[in-house]
């Protein structure tokens, strides 16, 4: 079956740029010129498994659709490509608030929007791959259910983040550079900033509470998972 792209955008001649371009590479495309349409998109089969999201609806904003999608456990690792024209906003769109897991500046070209289309589903769909449960200390990650717990506390992590943290797990007691882990997780050599990584470990950290020690700074060079536990179990 082919794979459903929602698209929610109110500009008319953007979404159909979008839609013709996707359906051109085969995608299976769901639209809507609002935030009403594309909630009730999310909640009808096939059920996307990505959502390019505008930030400015004139209902209900890109971030409060994004929010609802990361609270509903049906949808909340559906991948979010959010579309802004206001840069100030990136911070909090990537950031813990609202939990899109990439997104691109207006205006972009259709060349980059369909290699950060390309980057998010290769991506999620690496996660499908059959893998087992990890321990350590005080986190435990049931890598094919996607699902993570800090102290027998689940915590919710977007695709992004799920990526990043196994990513740097797999590879404990090894530093990471910033433009390592943007190719490994990212996955795309595009133009998001080494910065992008800082923002998502500061919010990983946030998310995985006293876990987050776990991830340390190797200053002035990247990020390392802890090759061993400490004393007392974090
Ligand atoms: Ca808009």
């Amino acid at each position: 079956m082919e794979t459903c792209i929602l698209i929610v955008e109110d500009e008319k001649d953007l979404l159909e740029i979008l839609e013709y371009n996707l359906k051109k590479e085969g995608y299976f495309v769901k639209s809507s010129l609002n935030g009403q349409g594309g909630l009730a998109a999310l909640d009808t089969t096939p059920i996307p498994e990505l959502v390019i999201l505008d930030l400015m609806l004139p209902d209900i904003s890109g971030i409060e659709i994004c929010r609802r999608l990361r609270a509903n456990p049906k949808t909340r690792d559906i991948p979010v490509l959010m579309l802004t024209a206001k840069s100030e906003e990136i911070d909090r769109v990537i950031g813990f608030e609202v939990g899109a897991d990439d997104y691109v500046t207006k205006p972009f070209s259709v060349r980059e929007l369909m290699l950060r289309v390309k980057a998010l589903l290769k991506r999620s769909a690496t996660r499908e791959t059959p893998g087992e449960e990890i321990v350590f200390g005080a986190l435990k990650i049931d890598v094919p259910a996607h699902r993570v717990w800090v102290n027998e506390e689940e915590t919710v992590l977007t695709a992004l983040e799920f990526n990043l943290l196994t990513t740097l797990y797999e590879r404990k007691g090894r530093v990471q550079t910033r433009e390592v882990l943007l190719c490994d997780v990212w996955d795309i050599n595009a133009d998001v900033t080494t910065r992008t990584v800082d923002t998502h470990v500061k919010r990983l950290r946030e998310k995985i509470g006293l876990a987050g020690v776990y991830i340390e700074t190797v200053r002035g060079v990247g990020y390392r998972f802890a090759g061993r536990i400490n004393e007392g179990g974090v």
